[in-house]
Parts: C-alpha cells; structure tokens; sequence
C-alpha cells in the first residue's frame, strides 16, 4: 500500500476515540430534517478546533455548513466530503446518519493531516435533511458545491457494496373536493371526495401490474371525512412514486395523474395534486469511482457483497446527476431493516464502530487517489458524460 495510505489510515485509528464520541453525541441529541442546530454546531466546533475554518449556515440553510482546512483558496481539483446528521421522527438515528458524520470528520481530519500541499483539494459540507427534505439539492442549487469535482459519502446498511442503484422519487399531496350531505336523508345532494380517493387507489393499484419491476407507488389516506354521516366534502393523500430513471419518474407520474381525474370524473369531485419539492433524482452511478472505493475497501479487509437490488431514494441523487458522486454502503447490521429502532441501536456495536471506522479510511483514501491520479479523474469525467 501507498505510504501516504498506511498514513492515512494511522490518523483516523489516531481519531478513534473523537469519532465515537461524534457518532454518541449524535445518537443521544437526535434532531429531525432542517432542525439539527445542536448537531451542526458540534461538528463545526469539532472541525475548528481541527484547524478548519467553518462556514455555518452555508447556501443559506441555518443547520448546513461548509468546512475547509484553514488558510489558503480552495484548489481544483476539490473532493466535497459529505456529512448527514439528520435523524427520523421517534426512531432517532435509525438511519445511522450519526455514524456518517462521525466517518466524514474522520476521514476530513485524516486528509488535511496527510495531504500536504494538496490539502485546499477538499471541502467538508454539512448537508441536513437527508429524511425528505432534500437538503442536498438546496445546497446544489445555492451553489455550495461550484468548484467540487466529486463528492463522497458512506451509509450504514446490510451490504459491503461501493454503491447501488438509488430510485428518483416524487412526493405528493392528492386532494378531492365535494360536497357534504347527510349521509342517509339527503346522500343524492352530496358529492362524496372520500369515494374519489378511493377509486384512485383502485386505479393505481391496477396500474401497478403494468409498471416496471422496479418502480414504486405508495401512499395513504391523511383524511378521509369528518363523520360517518356526513357525506366527505373533502379527502387528501400522501404519495411518494419512485423509478429508476428520471424520464420514467415523470411518465409514471404523469399516469398517477390520471388516475386521479379518472376518478375525479367518475364521482364529480374535483381533484387537486401538489408536489412537495424537491424531486428526488435517481442516483447517476460513475464505475471508475466504485472501482476505486472497491479496491480501498478491500485494501482495508472489507469483503465486497453482491448487490441485492433492494432500492430506496436519496438526495445525493441530486446531486449525482450533476458531480460524480461515492455513495458507498458498509454492513452494521445482517437482516435488522434500516428505519428501526434496532438500526439505531446497532450504530454503536462493535461492528457498526469498525464500519465508520472503515468508512472514514475509505472516503480518505478515495479522496486521495481521485486528487493524485489525473487518469482515475479522466476516466471519472468519461464515465459521467456517457451515462444517462
Ligand atoms: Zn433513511
Ligand atoms: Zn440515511
């Protein structure tokens, strides 16, 4: 292994105490999407007092910052070093978004402690609301990441892969309009918008057979009536539609909409849609990247799974369609689903430490290869123009 490696990775063992304590911090103060004041301004601190100068409140969002080792410009080319700290509603960290700050701190301390002249090619960002708030698309779009040639970052999971597939999504509201009665004396004036939604689950449910495998709809009903004998004048859903690429996000989408004037004709209800923005984009794979974190991983003793082609959504969707991007996943857990309190618990076992651990090397020695090796940023640059 390269000296500069074994180097990078004597540092962040060096780190191991202050991550973990990063990575229990986090758990034991979990904050919910675009409300993590306590776990941005503790990762800050930690990144000032390790001679970093922060920029909190970076693209204008109050719990993102921007960190960037202290004195001297930014240089290209420039590795963004993602950190989530978002947790779930009830569940806290179930998401192990703690052990993905705690593995980027390291792996930003361990390169600016390595690195030498090439240490202005890395910014640290602090990006909130990973759970539905599409933080990492706001930033984008404030221009947080001008100048950043790729990004990484790692999640917690059941697999040891350097990066899967990732869904677009698009999350929205479904209402209907109509109009009250009594149920029993007068139902022939009333116009019923529960029997509205109704039918445009049913419909949806037969469009569901003639979907591709991998696309997702679901939802549920946020109300559905007042009083049983009242006849609904109004009723609403949540629904989320996810695909694998953009163009059949929109098309699925478009037939969901159908859906709901179908059966907004059928009943006399008026039916509304309203999008919740931002639309999550599917995550742009880039194979020089991940072979890259593949033969870092396995540099650090970590067994590469086969992919099992489970799909969720992420913002760092978003931004992968615009800056090739690492999303790298490393087993904490066997058959224990993410999203559960179980998740949360299993970010601080032995093997959920070694996996941030492991992470924080990885990111760093990835960061490293990508500043040093002009061929792997050529081939990195061939392989984003040429994919969809
Ligand atoms: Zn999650
Ligand atoms: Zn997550």
């Amino acid at each position: 292994m390269e000296q500069t490696k074994v180097q990078i990775i004597k540092e962040t063992d060096a780190l191991t105490d202050a991550l973990l304590t990063i990575s229990h911090y986090l758990r034991d103060n979990p904050e919910t999407a675009y409300q993590e004041h306590k776990a941005c301004d503790y990762l800050s601190r930690f990144l000032e007092k390790q001679g970093f100068e922060v920029q909190r409140g970076a693209g204008g969002i109050e719990t993102a910052f921007m960190a960037r080792p202290a004195g001297g410009e930014v240089s290209r080319p420039c590795v963004a070093i993602l950190a989530e700290y978002d947790a779930l509603p009830k569940i806290g960290h179930g998401c192990g978004h703690n052990l993905i700050a705690a593995a980027s701190m390291g792996a930003a301390v361990a390169l600016g402690r390595t690195l030498g002249d090439l240490a202005n090619g890395f910014i640290v960002v602090g990006t909130p609301a990973e759970e539905g708030g599409g933080g990492k698309a706001r930033l984008y779009d404030a221009d947080v990441f001008e100048g950043v040639d790729a990004a990484m970052m790692f999640h917690p999971g059941r697999l040891n892969i350097p990066a899967k597939g990732m869904l677009g999504r698009i999350k929205f509201k479904m209402e209907f309009f109509g109009k009250t009665a009594h149920a029993s004396g007068s139902p022939d004036q009333g116009i019923n918008a529960l029997d509205a939604l109704v039918a445009a689950f049913t419909h949806i449910n037969a469009l569901r057979q003639h979907i591709l495998p991998d696309a997702r709809i679901h939802g549920i009903i946020t109300h559905g009536g007042d009083a049983p004998n009242i006849i609904p004048d109004y009723a609403a859903g949540l629904f989320y539609v996810r695909a694998a690429s953009l163009a059949y996000r929109e098309a699925l989408f478009e037939r969901i909409k159908h859906c709901a004037e179908g059966a907004a004709l059928a009943t006399g209800a008026k039916v509304k849609i309203t999008v919740d923005p931002p639309a999550i984009d599917p995550f742009k794979r880039n194979p020089p990247l991940e072979e890259a974190v593949r033969i870092n991983l396995e540099a650090l003793g970590v067994c590469i799974d086969t992919d099992d082609g489970k799909r969720g959504s992420s913002d760092i969707g978003n931004l992968s369609q615009h800056i090739p991007c690492i999303h790298a996943y490393l087993a904490i857990v066997d058959d224990i689903p993410g999203h559960s309190i179980a998740f949360a618990q299993a970010t601080d076992t032995d093997r959920g430490q070694q996996a941030m651990l492991n992470a924080a090397k990885m990111l760093a020695m990835t960061a490293y290869d990508f500043l040093t090796s002009a061929t792997l940023r050529e081939k990195v640059a061939t392989a984003f123009s040429e994919t969809d």
